[in-house]
């Protein structure tokens, strides 16, 4: 089968690869239908790593994928032969403290896929995976609403982690396709007001078709000063979406005190800076995102009862043969790029 392998810096390959065996019972082949391209799987693109996690040569990145079950182990009753499945490609233990504490997304033993050191991501024409990733899709849900449901549910478990949202004045620094999905959830749990900067205007345009209250690019506009007038105790929490130290800063004089910062993008850099004098003041919480636990099926059900719509989010569509330009295009953030998706026939 045909597998796209990272090979270096800013380089991938097709390469032929044997076909993945069912080797225990709880095991499941799924054939690939589609995948989104993350933000993640770009940082392993560009830099070769994120953090301390380093790729190996040749190594297929990707996690955000649906497709069709062709094969299931002895002891498989999630799903079965046919079903068209979302995949929830964290694969914890279920032993260790992590997971019995209901933590399985921080699990001792994790595997990711597409993660180095962890597991091959899903940038090949076939998969193996634990059932407990296997996630059916309700009839008439279409295999994007299944792959979306992986960065989606990130949103949802954002917004879950925050504070409840009827009512709430909410902030939203980055409106990428994670961006998008905290909106997307704080407005389906009915958020009050949703304030939203990036530095691309045309993915303010799509906020502002989603319902966003106001928005701005900070390059432009004084974010600061705007908001205050509008909206002038502030807000309660402000969602960090694009790992950028600016916007760390900007969260924080945009909260109210007691306010609550949470940090979901990923930096380039090592270390945030937080300055002491604001946060002791306004005593604000501090919440940083891992992924996200169990809000996968959640996702579904949104989109399934039309309380989210995702179709907006998709930009656009490579083959994939055609991987590398996918990953480019996000890569420079060109043609107004949000989810990007790779179909595989
Ligand atoms: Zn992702
Ligand atoms: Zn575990």
């Amino acid at each position: 089968m045909k597998a796209m392998m990272l090979t270096g810096i800013g380089n991938m390959e097709m390469r032929e690869i044997p076909e993945p065996m069912i080797t225990k019972p709880n095991e499941v082949k799924i054939k690939m239908a589609v995948l989104g391209v993350c933000g993640s799987d770009i940082h392993y693109y560009l830099r070769g790593k994120i953090g301390s996690q380093l790729v190996q040569y040749p190594f297929p990145v990707g996690h955000e994928g649906a497709g069709l079950v062709v094969e299931v182990g002895s002891e498989v009753k999630r799903v079965k032969r046919g079903d068209q499945i979302a995949i929830e490609p964290a694969m914890p233990c279920w032993e260790c403290d992590q997971c019995l504490a209901g933590r399985p997304h921080t699990c001792r033993k994790l595997k990711f896929l597409g993660c180095p050191g962890q597991a091959d991501g899903c940038l090949k024409e076939y998969i193996i995976m634990p059932e407990e990733s296997c996630f059916p899709l309700y009839p008439g849900q279409s295999f994007d609403q299944g792959a979306i449901s992986e960065p989606l549910a990130i949103g949802v478990y954002a917004v879950k982690k925050s504070m409840p949202m009827k009512g709430a004045t909410i902030g939203i620094l980055g409106f990428g396709p994670i961006g998008m999905s905290v909106m997307l959830a704080a407005k389906a749990q009915g958020a009050k007001a949703i304030y939203i900067t990036d530095k691309i205007n045309l993915r303010l345009k799509l906020a502002q078709k989603e319902g966003a209250s106001w928005t701005g690019n900070p390059d432009e506009v004084k974010v600061l000063d705007t908001i205050k007038s509008i909206e002038s105790l502030m807000l309660d929490v402000v969602f960090e979406c694009c790992g950028k130290q600016e916007a760390v800063d900007q969260a924080i004089d945009l909260l109210k005190p007691g306010g609550k910062l949470m940090i979901i993008g990923i930096p380039e850099f090592d270390r945030w800076s937080f300055p002491v004098d604001k946060t002791r003041h306004k005593e604000i919480t501090i919440q940083n995102i891992r992924r996200q636990v169990e809000c996968v099926q959640p996702s579904l059900d949104y989109m399934q009862k039309g309380l989210i719509k995702i179709d907006n989010m998709i930009s656009h569509r490579y083959p994939f043969v055609r991987t590398k330009e996918a990953f480019d295009l996000v890569a420079n953030y060109r043609d107004g790029a949000m989810k990007v998706m790779i179909d595989f026939d």
